[in-house]
């Protein structure tokens, strides 16, 4: 192990971790069994970061629900690099759900039936929602079974060694790609490494639109 440093060796270990203890990675298409795990990634901020995360799992055989957002502050899904985004999710096997701004939960084609609430409130957070799974209402929610990294934080520990142990019945495990794929010790060192990332793709989006950097 190299520690539980919030990195792309550790994410990989995770992962190794999970299939070491015999667990199956699925898909919210039915409700938790004995040894399921439920992979979910929301994406705040970066689809750069949910690629480099989707070609990783996909060089494992590891399949991951990727919740993207129609109403993003940081990025717009239907650009061309979000639709090129979309498709490379789906190339490579994994699902995609919306993960939406309340009360907005309009799902068209482009996602399997299936919701996440973004900074989500109490009262409407495991409320359920016409047609879609609601991943944080029950069956699919239950803090036995939850592990979720939200700010380079694990409230009850990182879960490598459950996993490999296989102390989960079975796991919803939230993982944010931002936070492993830009270096830094805090949230705040992370996020400093996004936005210096950003600079250089905001360069190139100018050139792609014709804007005179000479
Ligand atoms: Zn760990
Ligand atoms: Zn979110």
């Amino acid at each position: 192990m190299t520690g539980c440093a919030f990195d792309l060796a550790h994410y990989g270990e995770i992962l190794d971790a999970a299939q070491a203890g015999g667990y199956r990675f699925v898909v919210f298409d039915h409700e938790p069994e004995p040894r399921d795990l439920f992979l979910r990634h929301d994406v705040d901020m970066s689809l750069d970061a949910a690629l480099v995360f989707a070609e990783l799992e996909a060089e494992r055989g590891v399949a991951a629900t990727y919740f993207l957002m129609t109403r993003s502050d940081f990025y717009n899904l239907d650009s061309r690099p979000g639709e090129r985004a979309l498709a490379r999710l789906r190339e490579l096997g994994h699902r995609v759900g919306l993960h939406g701004v309340h009360p907005h939960a309009a799902l068209d084609d482009r996602f399997d039936p299936v919701l996440a609430w973004h900074t989500p409130e109490p009262e409407y957070m495991s409320e359920p929602v016409d047609g879609v799974v609601n991943v944080m209402r029950p069956p699919w929610f239950d803090p036995a079974n939850y592990r979720s990294d939200s700010n380079q934080h694990w409230r009850s520990g990182c879960p490598h060694d459950d996993l490999r142990e296989a102390r989960f019945e079975w796991l919803q495990l939230l993982v944010h790609p931002e936070i492993w794929v830009f270096d830094g010790a805090t949230m705040r060192e992370t996020m400093e490494s996004l936005i210096a990332a950003e600079r250089d793709v905001m360069l190139r989006k100018m050139g792609e639109n014709r804007i005179d950097l000479a």
